[in-house]
């Protein structure tokens, strides 16, 4: 891995009245962490993290350093939104540099833009740090592309978990014959395949789940659109998994790589030499 070289974060005149950092950690492996989100990390005054960071990256966290966890477990919001939104103003008031991580990148279904927004209207000032999505991450280290030529023409991402209700038009989907990548669908992978099937879509599209992905323990269940259901039953996948429906998720035969084995800990731990 090159050597990340630390620069020092811009001091702090502007800072008096500190500053939020929202920073993509990434799907899971610390040599996926940007060298900016690094260096943010590494000089923060108070780190805010929830559950997708992974403990690989928690490890990366300066010992001396404050670290919270602020994560959310499904249908059990440890801190509500709103109030998460008010310690970092609260944080940032009192003149710290305060280091918001979550898994993947902060705008893809992370809600980073609701705290950018809260940050801004209270003049707080606020930096993203961009993460690679867990789609791109994911199917990278599963080896099924995104796009092929040939095979598919583009991609869709889409949540499976709706604030209230799902809005998700099932007609446009089916009809893109592109690839589709489902997050938080684990416990809807039954209505999404009955959906898109009900929309025209091929029964037999070839799909996969991957659990885990960009970790050692990644595992990726491959089947048809119809079976979905089935395979999470069957394979007990749990979260955090990726639903990828389309028939790039065939080349996985051919273009899987990735044998678990990233190196860390021993990365994690090259990273912490290089910036001690
Ligand atoms: N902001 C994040 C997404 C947060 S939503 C990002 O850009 O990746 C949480 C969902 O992301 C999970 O339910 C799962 O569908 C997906 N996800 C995140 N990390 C993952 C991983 N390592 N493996 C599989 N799915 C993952």
């Amino acid at each position: 891995m090159p050597s990340p070289e630390i620069v020092k974060l811009p001091a702090s005149a502007a800072h008096a009245v500190g500053k939020v950092w929202l920073v993509g950690a990434g799907p899971g492996d610390p040599d996926l962490l940007t060298v900016k989100a690094l260096r943010v990390i590494q000089q923060a005054d108070l780190i805010l993290f929830d559950n997708l960071v992974s403990e690989e990256i928690r490890a990366l966290f300066p010992a001396a350093t404050r670290a919270l966890y602020v994560g959310k477990i499904k249908d059990a919001h440890s801190i509500p939104q709103e109030l998460l939104n008010e310690l970092l103003v609260e944080k940032a008031r009192q003149g710290l540099k305060v280091c918001r991580i979550k898994g993947g990148d902060p705008f893809v279904f992370g809600r980073g833009g609701e705290e950018m927004l809260r940050l801004k209207q209270a003049g707080i000032e606020v930096e993203l740090v961009p993460g690679i999505t867990a789609a791109a991450g994911c199917t990278s280290y599963a080896g099924i592309p995104l796009t092929h030529r040939g095979i598919s023409q583009g991609c869709t991402l889409v949540t499976a978990h709706g604030e209230k209700s799902l809005d998700v038009n099932w007609q446009s989907l089916a009809g893109l014959q592109h690839t589709l990548v489902f997050y938080m669908g684990l416990s809807r992978a039954g209505m999404i395949s009955s959906e898109l099937i009900a929309a025209g879509m091929n029964n037999n599209t070839p799909a996969a789940l991957i659990e885990r992905g960009c970790c050692p323990e990644q595992r990726v269940i491959r089947g048809s659109l119809q079976e979905l259901e089935e395979l999470v039953a069957r394979h007990e996948v749990q979260s955090p998994a990726l639903i990828v429906v389309g028939d790039v998720t065939r080349l996985a035969d051919q273009l899987d790589w990735f044998q678990g084995d990233t190196g860390y800990p021993a990365a994690s731990t090259e990273i912490q030499k290089l910036t001690a």
